[in-house]
């Protein structure tokens, strides 16, 4: 007797291979037996007319820490994700000590765009050590974990207030490749680092003070595990991400281990950036390295009120610093003409026409409907206001409640798009669910791969385009058993209807703890999710199934 008996679907079985009409038998979180099954089972799934393929595995997310009271990561198991690697970018819950919580937490809240009620209100947090955090999940998990351990946290441990202010030395070095090692030892599937980011102080986060011999001597160690090294690149500057690849691919090379940076974005304002980054990944690959680019499926959107800081003014210091303000004060200094004065200077001589005209009010609770759909440069001529004075204006007089849409900011030429996801080098990923919250809505990537790259532009068959999210991250990975329709696998599954799937509309809903806003994307066509073997997804709703398991 089986545990689930999968009847007569269309198996797309994670390696390309043609797909072909058969049944998927599981028993004890495995498959069992693959093809024409006979035999009863405990549970039986028709899935006539439906693929059933393995679950797909997100490579770079910040569910860090929604596992730990939501342990599906929703929506993300909806969508049929049913493996997620958080701990991305530097930066992960553990290994962290009690008196350093409320720096990694401005870290998250300035980097990834996470409420600080997110760290406080929905768990106890208990632990210290990576083995802790892990502890911490096991028991809620609906999805599997391959997490990430976070160099600027492995600094903050070993080298304290000192982390982000200067080089390590050598004993400071050996400590952390300890640290490192029992971190790899309780199942860390690597390490990951930013050149990049900065934290909530303006400070550069911890791992951008590593000289080349820190990062070299955490490769060592991560070589002597065959693990993964996952980086942020200076992803502005294209000479600069190719000098990063090029160091990728020493180390790579040097240590024996996989490497891989994200995000990689076609801008259409710079053609050459993104076929360039590809071209020397080739290159590098011919070598022997290993430097996989991670690229994300949808165009980049970005959403923003006033109510909070937003990645969109990223390049406009004196706006962060107002909206980094407590409500109060914010609002005091949107009131003072003074400031304001200053605000629309930093936009530059047309008023923000060209940075804010396009802008889209696209709700907010206070948002009027008579200014809800249409371009701020109209509103602005309708008030006889530049634009970036107008959106102050409108915010204002709605309690800053008005939300606005910065649709097609790259990466969003679904021709170019298509035939670089389809590149054989190119990893799709770089969805970073859990983050961002108030800014976009990553979940559905996975649908809308289907929907946009298999089915509207033909840019690769379904066969590729399931390869690409399961089998394909599996190996990169190397999480073990994982990502194929085998016998002797973890029975990751999802049922999905071809000609559906795809991701939801972008909505905002308010469900992270305290009430805090953040936008997702319901599944469409995903019929039943798997994880071990367990249905934990199915016709809409989630079960209370908690079978996710760590990948390593
Ligand atoms: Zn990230």
């Amino acid at each position: 007797m089986f545990d689930v008996l999968i009847k007569n679907g269309s198996i797309v079985d994670g390696s390309a291979a043609p797909a072909y009409i058969g049944d998927i038998a599981i028993k004890d979180g495995r498959i069992a037996k693959v093809g024409r099954v006979d035999g009863s089972a405990r549970r039986v799934i028709e899935a006539d007319g439906k693929v059933a393929a393995p679950g797909f595995i997100d490579p770079h997310t910040h569910f860090d820490v929604q596992l730990l009271w939501d342990g599906a990561a929703r929506p993300a198991l909806a969508h049929g994700v049913t493996s997620v690697v958080p701990g991305n970018c530097s930066l992960s819950l553990a290994p962290l000590k009690a008196h350093d919580r409320a720096k990694l937490i401005g870290m998250f809240q300035q980097i990834e765009e996470m409420p600080p009620e997110a760290f406080t209100q929905a768990f106890a947090w208990t632990w210290e050590t990576f083995d802790g955090y892990r502890e911490a999940l096991r028991s809620r998990i609906s999805v599997n974990v391959a997490p990430l351990v976070g160099h600027s946290v492995i600094r903050l441990w070993v080298m304290g207030d000192a982390a982000n202010q200067r080089a390590a030395n050598r004993d400071e070095i050996e400590r952390m490749q300890a640290l490192l090692r029992t971190c790899l030892e309780a199942g860390a599937v690597g390490l990951s680092t930013s050149f990049v980011d900065i934290d909530d102080r303006g400070w550069p986060v911890p791992s951008r003070f590593a000289e080349f011999e820190e990062l070299d001597a955490l490769c060592a160690v991560l070589g002597e595990y065959g693990r993964m090294l996952q980086c942020v690149p200076e992803f502005y500057a294209m000479d600069l991400t190719i000098a990063r690849i090029d160091q990728l691919a020493e180390l790579s090379i040097r240590h024996n281990i996989p490497t891989t940076f994200s995000p990689l974005f076609d801008i259409s304002a710079a053609p050459n950036n993104a076929p360039r980054a590809i071209a020397r990944v080739e290159e590098q690959f011919a070598r022997g390295a290993r430097v996989w680019p991670q690229m994300q499926t949808r165009p980049i959107d970005i959403s923003f009120s006033l109510l909070r800081p937003s990645l969109f003014f990223a390049r406009l210091p004196r706006w962060v610093q107002v909206l980094r303000l407590p409500l109060e004060a914010r609002l005091a200094a949107l009131r003072s003409s003074d400031t304001v004065a200053k605000m629309v200077a930093d936009l530059g001589p047309d008023g923000g026409e060209a940075m804010m005209g396009g802008l889209i009010v696209r709700g907010g609770d206070a948002a009027p409907d008579e200014v809800v759909g249409h371009r701020l440069s109209e509103i602005a001529r309708d008030r006889g206001e530049a634009p970036g004075m107008a959106l102050i204006g409108l915010s204002l007089e709605n309690g800053l409640d008005v939300a606005f849409l910065s649709a097609s900011m790259g990466h969003e030429d679904a021709e170019r798009i298509g035939s670089m996801l389809a590149h054989p080098l190119v990893h799709i990923g770089a969805s970073d669910g859990g983050a961002h919250l108030a800014s976009f809505a990553t979940y559905g990537d996975t649908g809308y791969l289907f929907s946009e790259f298999v089915r509207r532009k033909g840019a690769m068959s379904l066969e590729q385009a399931v390869r690409k999210i399961t089998a394909e991250t599996a190996d990169i990975w190397g999480l073990k058993d994982r990502g194929r329709i085998e016998v002797g696998r973890h029975a990751d599954i999802v049922v999905f209807d071809p000609d559906l799937i795809a991701r939801g509309e972008e909505r905002a809903v308010f469900d992270m703890p305290g009430d805090g806003m953040r936008y997702v994307r319901d599944s469409i066509g995903v019929e039943t999710v798997l994880v071990n073997g367990v249905v934990s997804y199915e016709h809409g709703a989630y079960t209370d199934a908690r079978a996710g398991q760590f990948c390593l």
